[in-house]
């Protein structure tokens, strides 16, 4: 095996890496289980994290981070996030009660 072989090997297993971490990093973003991601960016490598990139983010974790980060509170009307500060929710147009 020649160095040139030996580079291009390193060098595809180097990206190959890089796809897999950028798979678990988008599968956290987005909400979903960073290792099955990292599993799937292992076998798939690029198409996994083009996959991933298409799909639509999980909506109830990316809620309950915003809940968690004190971002967003719950309507105890009609469940949607609004903003902390809010006095009346533009969902259901419901009175909020003041956490401060
Ligand atoms: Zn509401």
């Amino acid at each position: 095996m020649d160095v040139i072989s030996i580079v291009s090997l390193v060098l595809l297993f180097a990206s190959w890496v890089f796809v897999m971490m950028g798979c678990a990093s988008a599968a956290w973003g987005k909400g979903f289980n960073q290792a099955q991601w990292l599993a799937a960016g292992f076998l798939l490598g690029p198409i996994a994290l083009l996959v991933l990139i298409a799909m639509p983010p999980n909506a109830e974790v990316q809620r309950e981070r915003k809940l968690a980060a004190g971002v967003a509170k719950e309507c105890p009307t009609c469940l949607e996030l609004v903003r902390p500060a809010a006095r009346q929710c533009p969902h259901c147009g419901s009175d909020l009660p003041q956490a401060h």
